[in-house]
Parts: structure tokens; C-alpha cells; sequence
């Protein structure tokens, strides 16, 4: 999302006349893009802001501060940055900018009617929604960026067309909770239907979407990413932990035994389709027979990928209340622990596509190689192509595996 947000700052920006460039040094105006998801991404905009006031003593620079910023963290900011905005009033941005004090925009998601500056013509990430209702107890996201608005399904539409029109290859459509959309609107179609209207968009292009949520997955939706054609073969459905007592304590509100089914009943649709996760470690209170619960679900489920995190407490979140007890040294040894049983099971799962041939949307050339993803989101370094193939389709063929990659050759 705050890659989004980035890309549609630089279309205001660029609006305004502002042009890019690559050196923080050469820059008269600079825009940091926060995430409160983890302290230490916060801590680094503590440190750059820092250099940021001593560099304007000898230069003009404006710095602004927008993204997911938890309230505590945005008054601390509004003292060192000269203008501190939230991401939904950043049509207001020039003005903001003349005045440099916060303005409210009136209609909640206006925004997201901003086209994106796409960060390449091939792949485009188009939000269809924003905020989140959930309030898991660890999560800084509903407040920072408020409660579920879901984006009008006709911009949705015609702003898919207009990519793929022009030559877009793949749509990845975000929020925070794809599976709820249209859930806070009486008229909006729910996240199958417009899958599926998505799907029906002519043109040769891939659909992908993050993130859902176990609890929210209906048997309606599994079947739906099956049927449209254009929909990739990749899940990305995150358990959070395995052990139902911290997913109570985490608000996840489902239970490992639910998660599972769901996962049986996606694979009895489709049964090569690729399943990542994201998982806590160390939350609190989070002893080690419950850790051990989330090393038996990755044993059981067999990911592909996982996006694992040490607990850090967020400031305002009802876990930062609690005990954060499991100690850093032990975080990281669990971190360890269920990255090796991922290691096995992403190389046993990569191996099976040996000998095959897969289509690949080719992504960047560097050193001889081109790199891009499978449509179940396996990386590919494939020798034998050029330049020339970036942005486009190509079909490789798989000559060997690791746990983080495949290799291939062009066809
Ligand atoms: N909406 C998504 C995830 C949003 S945040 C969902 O419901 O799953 C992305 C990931 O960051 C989360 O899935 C979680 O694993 C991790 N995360 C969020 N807050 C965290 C915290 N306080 N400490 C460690 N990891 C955290
Ligand atoms: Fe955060 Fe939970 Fe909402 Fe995901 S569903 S954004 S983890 S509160």
C-alpha cells in the first residue's frame, strides 16, 4: 500500500512541476512515506530527519512526512518535519504545500481516484480498498489508516482497462483486507464478483491481490480464483500463529483448525497452487508449546513462502499493553527455527517444477540474466533471453531449484 501511495505522491508531485531525481542532496522538497509496522522503520525516518534539519541550514528543503504513522509518533514528527499529512488529504497537497499546515479533504478515499505513477508500464498496483476494521492486537493499521472504505467498483474497472490498454501485464490489486470489500457499502458487488468482473477485461494480463483474511474467506471466493482465468495460482493467506490460545490473544478471530480446512478445500480446487504466509513470533506471552503449534501448522500446511516477524509492540495497540516477555535473543531463535522448516518445504515444492514449462513475466535484466515471477510467484533467473523481453510473457523452461528461486532457460 505505501508503495502505492508512493507512486500516486509522485503524480501530484509531478503536477506540480516537481521533477524526480535520484540524490536525496539534489532535492528541494523530500516526502518520506512511513510504515508503523515495524519500530525500526520508524526509527530510520527518526535518523534521516535528523540530517534532513541539519541540511537546512546550508540549503532550501521542505520535508514532509505521510503514510501509516501511528497519532503519538505524527505529534513527535509535526516538531521536526515541516508538514506532517495524512495520506487521505494528499489531493489538498499543493495547498498544504503553500501553507504548509494540514488541510481535510471531505470525502474519505478521494485519494485513491489519484492515477499512480506506475513504477513500470508492465506491473501496476491498484487499490480497491483502504483502512481496516479488524483491530488485530498487534496491528497498527486501523489506526493509522482508519476503518474499511471501499473504493467504487466502476474506478476500479476502468482504471484496470486503462492499463491493460496500455500494455499493462499484470494487476495486483491491494488492501488491507481484499476479502471485505464492499462490505461497508450497501451497493458494491463483494471481492468475488469483482474478481471476476476484473477477469473480464480483454486482454492478455495476470491478476494477483494482497492480502486476505482466514477470516473472511468464503467457499464463494475460493472458487471464483479458480474459475477466472486470469487470476494467478498464488495465495498469500497469512496464519499469524499457530496455537489457537495467541490467536485469541491476537483478535484473529479463527482457529487453526478453520485455517487449515481452508487451505484443503484451495488446494482441492486447485492443487498446484502456491500458499504464503506471514506468522508472529514472540508475541506476547507466546510460550513454547504455542510456538511449537506454529512449527507443526508449517509442517502441516507446506508453504511456499512465509514473511516471518519478531513481536514488536506498536504504541496505541492493545498488545503493546502486554508483557512483551519472550526476550529478542529467543524471538530470533524461533525466527531461525521456522525459517528452516520453510527451507524445506519451499525446495520440496520448487523441485516438482524442475522439467517443466512455465510462463514468466519477464521483469528486469541485470548481468546476462533476466529475472521475473511464475504466475504462482516463484522467482526465475533465466539465461538465453535479453533485454528485449523485459514487460513481457516468456516461456522458460525449469532446469533447477533452490527454496528461494528457480532457474530456467528461455524458449
Ligand atoms: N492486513 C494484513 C497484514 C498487514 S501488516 C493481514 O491481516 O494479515 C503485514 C504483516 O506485518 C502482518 O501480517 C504481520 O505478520 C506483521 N506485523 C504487523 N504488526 C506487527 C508487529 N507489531 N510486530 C511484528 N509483526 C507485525
Ligand atoms: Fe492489521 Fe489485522 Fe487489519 Fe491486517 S487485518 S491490517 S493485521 S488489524
Amino acid at each position: 500500500m505505501n508503495n502505492s501511495d508512493a507512486l500516486r505522491i509522485e503524480t501530484v508531485l509531478n503536477g506540480l512541476r516537481y521533477e524526480k531525481t535520484g540524490k536525496e542532496k539534489d532535492a528541494d522538497l523530500i516526502v518520506a512515506v512511513a510504515c508503523s509496522v515495524r519500530q525500526s522503520a520508524i526509527d530510520r525516518i527518526y535518523g534521516k530527519v535528523r540530517n534532513w534539519q541539519k541540511e537546512k541550514n546550508k540549503r532550501k528543503l521542505v520535508t514532509v512526512l505521510t503514510g501509516c504513522v501511528l497519532p503519538a509518533d505524527k505529534k513527535k514528527f509535526s516538531k521536526v518535519f515541516d508538514l506532517v499529512f495524512n495520506i487521505e488529504n494528499l489531493p489538498l497537497l499543493s495547498k498544504m504545500l503553500n501553507n504548509l499546515e494540514e488541510a481535510n479533504v471531505k470525502e474519505r478515499g478521494e485519494y485513491l481516484k489519484l492515477k499512480s505513477m506506475h513504477s513500470s508500464g508492465f506491473q501496476s498496483l491498484v487499490p480497491i480498498m483502504t483502512g481496516c476494521n479488524n483491530f488485530c492486537a498487534y496491528c497498527a493499521v486501523p489506526f493509522t489508516r482508519g476503518r474499511e472504505y471501499s473504493r467504487p467498483i466502476e474506478d476500479i474497472i476502468s482504471e484496470v482497462k486503462e492499463l491493460v490498454e496500455n500494455g499493462c501485464k499484470e494487476i495486483t490489486l491491494l488492501g488491507q483486507n481484499v476479502n471485505s470489500y464492499g462490505n461497508d457499502k450497501k451497493d458494491l458487488p463483494n471481492f468475488a464478483e469483482l474478481l471476476s468482473k476484473i477477469n473480464d477485461v480483454p486482454g492478455d494480463f495476470w491478476i494477483r491481490y494482497i492480502t486476505s483474511h482466514p477470516k473472511d474467506m468464503s467457499d464463494e471466493l475460493i472458487k471464483k480464483f479458480v474459475q477466472c482465468s486470469k487470476v494467478c495460482g498464488y495465495l498469500h493467506l497469512p496464519l499469524q500463529a499457530g496455537s489457537d490460545q495467541v490467536l485469541k490473544n491476537m483478535n484473529r478471530n479463527y482457529t487453526y483448525e478453520h485455517y487449515k480446512d481452508l487451505i484443503e478445500k484451495v488446494r482441492a480446487e486447485k492443487l498446484d497452487i502456491a500458499i504464503s504466509t506471514d506468522i508472529i513470533v514472540g508475541f506476547p506471552g507466546e510460550t513454547i508449546e504455542q510456538f511449537e503449534d506454529s512449527m507443526k501448522a508449517f509442517g502441516e500446511i507446506k508453504y511456499d513462502m512465509a514473511y516471518i516477524a519478531q513481536y514488536s509492540p506498536r504504541s496505541g495497540t492493545k498488545a503493546a499493553t502486554f508483557d512483551d516477555n519472550v526476550d529478542k535473543k529467543e524471538k530470533k531463535r524461533r525466527l531461525k527455527v521456522l525459517t528452516k522448516i520453510l527451507a524445506g518445504t519451499a525446495l520440496e515444492k520448487n523441485k516438482k517444477y524442475v522439467g517443466k514449462t512455465e510462463k514468466v513475466l519477464a521483469e528486469k535484466f541485470e548481468k546476462g540474466l533476466l529475472f521475473g515471477h511464475t504466475d504462482s510467484f516463484k522467482l526465475v533467473a533465466i539465461s538465453g533471453g535479453s533485454k528485449n523481453y523485459v514487460g513481457q510473457f516468456v516461456m522458460v523452461k525449469i532446469i533447477s531449484a533452490n527454496p528461494w528461486a528457480l532457474e530456467g532457460k528461455c524458449l
